[in-house]
């Protein structure tokens, strides 16, 4: 038994082992991705849900391989965020986005905005706001027309610092969402102190907003406690048009998903805004 147990130890250490490898080598690979400029920005369209109106769009990693398909943003944006390179491509990910959204402004589109998802550690770096200055300098674009999606697990750090880095990029104009509300935390005593504009209900309970009523209770009651706070209400992850009808009959101001366009190119979401006008 001694013997069969120490067998299982090192198949366990073997599978660890090959998992560091891997998670390295593709950590390898984004650095260098990174300096060939491989990684793509793609923008899914924000609709206002009462005037049925394109307001935005959220800007979203996408890195491209050969054979067509993507590796998943989200595993990337950890390796990221765990190696310290998510500095530099977040500062990446902020020019492109003002680039591209002053480009369609200026393209006839004067009141389009951007959001574009911002990591934790970002924010505790230090040169944020340096960093947020020079992509609205470089690229024209107005603070007015940013927006940063900032998580929960954020907002509940009321260290001076990350409280301060807030409060000085809300006076330049920029202003904040609370992503993926409603997973993470129950203490909700940030909501009072921190300055957002908006509050995005996590695509977990939108998903199945239109199969089950059992979530309706609960987006009810977010949208409700958002109004409350003058907050405005994002939904994402909205695929049907079931769910679309009672998220506008519930009174949520936006909403986001398949129903309306996955994340596009931004040529393709040029196209987008030309055909909806
Ligand atoms: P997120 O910010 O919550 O983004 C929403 C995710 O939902 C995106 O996944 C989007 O493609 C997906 N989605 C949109 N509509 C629908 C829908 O109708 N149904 C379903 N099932 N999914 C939908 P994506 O692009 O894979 O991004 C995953 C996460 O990676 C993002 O979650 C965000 O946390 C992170 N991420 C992506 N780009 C960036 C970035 O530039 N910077 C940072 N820090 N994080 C990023
Ligand atoms: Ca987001
Ligand atoms: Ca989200
Ligand atoms: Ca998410």
């Amino acid at each position: 038994a001694k013997e069969q147990g120490r067998n299982t130890w090192r198949f366990y250490s073997d599978v660890m082992d090959q998992a560091n490898t891997d998670k390295f080598n593709l950590l390898q690979r984004i650095r260098d991705a990174l300096k060939n400029n491989e990684f793509k920005l793609y923008y899914q369209p924000k609709i206002d849900l009462q005037h049925q109106q394109v307001q935005g769009a959220e800007a979203l990693l996408r890195w491209p391989q050969n054979d067509g398909s993507f590796i998943n943003p989200a595993e990337v944006i950890e390796l990221a965020e765990y190696s310290g390179l998510i500095l530099e491509l977040g500062a990446w990910v902020l020019q492109q986005a003002c680039n591209d959204c002053q480009q369609w402004r200026q393209l006839g589109f004067p009141d389009v905005k951007v959001a574009v998802n911002l990591s934790p550690i970002q924010f505790r770096d230090g040169r944020l706001e340096h960093t947020v200055l020079d992509a609205l300098r470089q690229s024209g674009l107005p603070p007015s027309a940013l927006e940063l999606e900032l998580t929960e697990s954020l907002l509940i750090d009321n260290s001076d610092f990350v409280q301060q880095q807030l409060s000085s990029l809300g006076a330049l104009g920029i202003s904040f969402a609370i992503d993926d509300f409603g997973t993470g935390y129950s203490n909700l005593g940030y909501l009072r102190q921190f300055n957002a504009s908006s509050l995005k209900v996590d695509k977990s309970f939108i998903s199945s907003l239109s199969i089950s009523l059992r979530d309706e209770p609960l987006v009810r009651a977010i949208i409700q406690l958002a109004k409350s706070l003058e907050l405005s209400t994002v939904a994402e992850g909205v695929e049907d048009d079931a769910t679309f009808q009672l998220l506008k009959q519930l009174g949520c101001d936006a909403a986001q998903g398949y129903l309306w366009s996955a994340a596009l190119p931004p040529d393709q979401f040029t196209r987008y805004l030309q055909k909806q006008r």
